[in-house]
């Protein structure tokens, strides 16, 4: 292509893009297409000769888009969102234009100061510690891999860093049952071995149980075990629980670990003040991971990860070649090493234009707004004889299953849960996920979409009643 060829087609595209968000509700959620149908209807090689761009266009149409699932549409309620809005979509298409490779601060000096400016904007918003240091990361298991590659080379006084494992074998790692799996792979690169990290059980709302885990703790002292790192969770994946940070900062700092908070999902409720009294004790902590990339209508990837100390951080990851380094090293952050990679896209760019746009009381405007959607369908299925809810909504998560009143056989309930999320993601109209509490199988639905609707939840709950109606009287009779 040619500018000229490009300003053409790009002004189609913008079109497109406009329509598509206008109109993406009335997808099918998420994709009905079987395994292997797209991959079959490509060619097996490239091109030898160029293509014309009008049937690049077709075949993203035809081929492309029914493999799609619409993570935009408002009838998405699966997992978590990976949220977005019209100002970050912009800021996007713009980092996509200028293509900084943003790895160290001359390499564009405005994506690092944006950065920094952006981690406290909203360090400040959210009521984190004023002197911790933020940086943003692909996702929270990449934070998360940062905060126990930290940890262990600040317990092995660096020796790790210099010598290897050799003398360190012994590190422990703790966190809940419910704790996502994210922390349990970032053990497992750090080389601590899955057999030291410690699931310890949860109470009846699915957060840790921190008279057992200090019991864990000082039985693995006593036992000449290294407890290294607790990981608390604010939010929990399977049912957004919290668990009790100020207890678990205490015992962290009793026994001298690290404490590393995962606030994947629900870190963007403490944009709210209402919700500030979950992060009770982040004093204490060491490290602090969220993603505005899930609720903050920033579209992926966008993981905002703070730190108490960054010199721990810094220390463990920095690398100084010849060929990188500046005149300006001592007066810049420098975030290659802050993190893994040592090339970086310009995340902060959708940040800053999400924030100005939105401002503070817009976005907390419409994350209430949320929230009370999903409190006041809660509050509908609660009081439906046939259903259940499963855990409480302390956000806009609804953990819930159907249990029509003559059935009491746990395993025949769980049958008919499951064929129940099947046939309602198989309609198009919504897509849900699942998990499983206390051995139940459990629907989850988040009310998070950016531009979701009362009428659209409203949908859903009419469907999934009739869904569920229409499931009882063809499998059960
Ligand atoms: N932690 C929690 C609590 C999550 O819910 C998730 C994803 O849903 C993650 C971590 C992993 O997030 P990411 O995809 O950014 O690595």
């Amino acid at each position: 292509l040619n500018n000229t060829e490009f300003r053409k087609i790009a002004h189609q595209v913008a079109d497109w893009i406009a329509d598509y968000w206008e109109n993406v509700e009335h997808y099918p959620v998420k994709s009905q297409v079987k395994p292997r149908e797209i991959y079959e209807a490509l060619p097996e090689e490239m091109p030898a000769n160029s293509e014309d761009f009008s049937a690049i266009w077709q075949d993203f149409q035809q081929i492309i888009l029914k493999g799609i699932t619409h993570w935009q549409s408002p009838n998405f309620f699966a997992y978590f969102p990976a949220n977005s809005s019209y100002e970050s979509l912009l800021a996007e298409m713009l980092t996509a234009a200028m293509g900084a490779q943003c790895m160290i601060w001359e390499t564009s000096p405005a994506a690092a100061e944006l950065e920094e400016k952006m981690m406290n904007w909203l360090k400040k918003a959210c009521g984190l510690p004023e002197t911790w240091s933020g940086v943003i990361q692909d996702t929270a298991s990449s934070a998360t891999l940062c905060a126990l590659l930290s940890a262990r080379e600040k317990f092995s006084d660096f020796q790790i860093n210099e010598k290897g494992f050799e003398s360190f074998t012994n590190f422990r790692v703790y966190a809940s049952v419910q704790t996502h799996s994210s922390i349990e792979k970032a053990v497992k690169i750090a080389g601590i071995g899955k057999e030291n990290f410690v699931q310890v059980p949860c109470d009846e709302h699915f957060a840790i149980r921190t008279d057992l885990l200090e019991k864990l703790i000082e039985a693995d002292w006593q036992d000449d075990k290294k407890p290294l790192c607790i990981v608390a969770t604010l939010g929990t994946t399977s049912s957004t629980a919290f668990d009790d940070l100020e207890k678990l900062s205490e015992i962290a700092q009793k026994h001298h670990l690290w404490l590393h908070v995962d606030a994947a999902y629900a870190g963007t409720a403490f944009l709210l003040p209402e919700f500030r009294h979950y992060l009770k004790g982040i004093e204490k902590a060491d490290s602090y991971v969220f993603n505005p990339h899930k609720w903050m209508f920033v579209n992926f990837d966008c993981s905002a990860y703070f730190v108490k100390e960054k010199e721990w951080l810094i220390r463990t990851f920095e690398i100084l070649p010849e060929y990188l380094k500046t005149q300006n090293d001592s007066l810049v952050n420098n975030y290659r090493d802050w993190g893994i990679p040592l090339g970086r896209r310009f995340r902060a760019l959708k940040l800053w234009f999400v924030m100005r746009s939105w401002g503070l009381r817009g976005l907390q405007k419409r994350l209430r707004e949320h929230i009370q959607l999903a409190q006041d369908l809660t509050r509908k299925i609660a009081t439906h004889p046939d259903f259940e809810i499963l855990a409480p909504t302390t956000l806009n998560l609804i953990c819930f299953r159907y249990k029509p009143t003559h059935i009491t056989d746990e395993n025949l309930l769980n049958t008919l849960n499951e064929k129940l999320l099947q046939t309602l993601n198989a309609t198009g109209k919504v897509y849900m996920s699942h998990t499983k509490l206390n051995g139940k199988y459990t629907l989850r639905m988040v009310v998070a979409q950016t531009y979701v609707l009362q009428k659209h939840i409203l949908n859903a709950w009419q469907l999934i009643q009739e869904r569920a109606e229409k499931l009882q009287t063809d499998y059960l009779e």
